[in-house]
């Protein structure tokens, strides 16, 4: 690892539907420098990339270059789909006023620096293996499961991106046809029946059937209280019905937690995201359920690991790709 006077600092973005974030970030993954805005993609992607750019100079990297070095580049994790070579969204559900655009020519003009671009879940899969305790796997899949259920994929030591930088949408892997469905409409996939808003949506289905339930006190008998969190509070109180949702959405976890452990044998299987926090209580039950659906080589050690790098993950990837792209791998 280069620790001369050049290469030893990276700036990193993550831009989501409702926030851009911007760092400094060390080759060993610290942190020195950070703000936030938001995103306000119907302003145009040419306005955001401008706006990120002031961002940027207004956390200085001058005065980290100091005593790092100058930035070997900059890293961009992002909701997608792009393509990751040009950066070009595609499509994006999020950020639907970029479709067929990309920030990265605006950025590297603006910042003279080199500019790369990932989705952010292949990019905390990343940054897993390279500033987790997981640092130096080959193979490793990371697994978001929160507003959606969402995947990356390092695979032989490559971030797996698809042929159109489609791969990894593991939330829609089929664990019950029948069950429910997710927003995109596909029959009773991991993410229609195991995030934040499947889980409350099973609640309230229970609820508008007239099941007795604990939850419906604890919302106030408002709707818009119900909240996956409240559903799991019930349940880890022992609400029955809040226990019949919460079990269902175990269900889902391990069945499509179980089927990537078959398909990838990564040396771990990382998992993040609100859903997964609100589980915390019940974590040996998801273990437990991800073993009834994997293959007998995992029953000893599923390799099934919560994130230690919380919400700045896909930061932290960005900030990888810059690096491995310096040749800092
Ligand atoms: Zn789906």
């Amino acid at each position: 690892m280069n620790t001369g006077p050049n290469g030893n600092i990276a700036i990193a973005a993550d831009i989501g539907g409702t926030h851009m974030r911007a760092a400094i970030v060390t080759a060993d993954g610290k942190i020195l420098e950070r703000d936030v805005i938001d995103t306000r993609p119907d302003d145009g992607i040419e306005v955001a990339a401008n706006r990120l750019a002031d961002l940027v100079e207004s956390i200085n990297p001058q005065t980290a270059r100091g005593t790092h070095g100058a930035p070997v580049g900059m890293g961009i994790s992002t909701a997608g789909p792009l393509d990751p070579e040009t950066g070009v969204y595609k499509n994006p559900p999020n950020l639907g006023a970029w479709d067929e655009k990309s920030m990265k020519p605006t950025l590297a003009a603006r910042l003279g620096l080199p500019v790369h671009i990932g989705h952010d879940a292949t990019l905390a899969a990343f940054a897993e293996t390279r500033f987790g305790p997981h640092r130096g796997a080959q193979n490793l899949v990371y697994v978001t499961i929160s507003t959606g259920v969402g995947g990356g994929i390092i695979a032989n030591g490559e971030m797996v991106t698809g042929s159109e930088g489609h791969a990894g949408e593991v939330g829609h892997i089929t664990v019950q046809p029948g069950a429910q469905s997710c927003n995109v409409g596909c029959d009773g996939c991991f993410e229609g029946n195991a995030s934040g808003p499947a889980i409350r949506k099973a609640a309230l289905a229970r609820i508008d059937a007239g099941e007795e339930t604990a939850i419906w006190k604890l919302a106030g008998q408002d709707r818009a209280n119900v909240t996956s969190r409240l559903v799991l509070e019930a349940a880890a109180a022992g609400d029955p019905v809040a226990v019949a949702v919460r079990n269902h959405a175990i269900r889902a976890i391990g069945i499509g937690l179980g089927s990537l452990l078959n398909i990838f044998d990564p040396e771990a299987l990382v998992v993040g995201g609100g859903v997964t926090s609100g589980l915390a209580n019940m974590w040996d039950e998801v273990i437990a359920t991800v073993k009834r659906f994997s293959l007998a080589h995992f029953q000893e050690n599923p390799r099934v690991h919560v994130t230690t790098l919380g919400d700045d993950v896909s930061l932290l990837g960005a900030a990888g790709l810059a690096f491995r792209h310096a040749g800092q791998s």
